[in-house]
């Protein structure tokens, strides 16, 4: 089966290719098949995995892989959500995320600092399949005072995880692809194409 990956990103590219090895799959990034972002107007991370997904079999005739994550604070009503990667403006700018976040949450106390991580990935078999396979990942913990920990990305040195008593940043990077949301999605994922091969 050969799949397109809704997706310019090398690293998500080898970290699902390594996921899915032993399945008869062949992964494919957009970038290689001269296929640009689409839009994310969704209102939901699942409806944005979704334009992607859908974007990238329509241009290039493929079954595809769209993706989405982001943060979720209980306090905030979900927010960052849809906009952790631009949470303070320019994408990509975790710094400016991180403080912005923490400047935000500045007042509410520590019982009130409960957040996930998510993430979805989904198949469309074609640019028109209405039931596509959705798999999910929920990373739950609660937002830190102040950063801590040198590894990870984006708004890991202030996520904390009670069970494993440490920041996402803290975490050795194959642990943290294990438990975390991506890890738990691409886990799902594996077990839905698994029965579709
Ligand atoms: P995307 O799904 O790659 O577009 O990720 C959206 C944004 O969510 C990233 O830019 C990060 O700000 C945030 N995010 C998603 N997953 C993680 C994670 O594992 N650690 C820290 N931040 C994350």
């Amino acid at each position: 089966m050969k799949l397109v990956l809704a997706s310019g990103n090398a690293g998500k590219l080898v970290e699902i290719r390594e996921v899915l090895a032993d399945l008869s799959v062949t992964l494919i990034s957009q970038a290689e098949l001269g296929v640009d972002d689409a839009e994310e107007t969704g209102a939901t991370f699942v409806e944005n995995a979704i334009l992607k997904a859908r974007h990238a079999a329509r241009l290039t005739g493929l079954p595809a892989l769209g993706d989405d994550s982001g943060l979720c604070v209980d306090a905030l009503d979900g927010a960052p959500g849809l906009l952790s990667a631009r949470y303070a403006g320019s994408h990509g700018d975790s710094a400016g995320n991180i403080s912005k976040l923490l400047d935000v949450l500045k007042d509410v106390p520590e019982a009130r600092r409960t957040a996930h991580f998510f993430c979805v990935i989904v198949l469309l078999r074609h640019a028109e399949d209405p039931a596509p396979l959705i798999a999910e990942g929920r990373w739950h913990g609660r937002i830190l005072h102040a950063p801590q920990g040198n590894g990870g990305f984006g708004y890991d040195p202030i996520f904390f995880d009670p069970q494993r008593n440490a920041s996402a940043a803290e975490l050795e990077s194959a642990v943290k692809n294990r438990i975390s949301h991506r890890g738990q999605a691409l886990g799902h994922l594996r077990e839905l194409l698994a029965r579709e091969i």
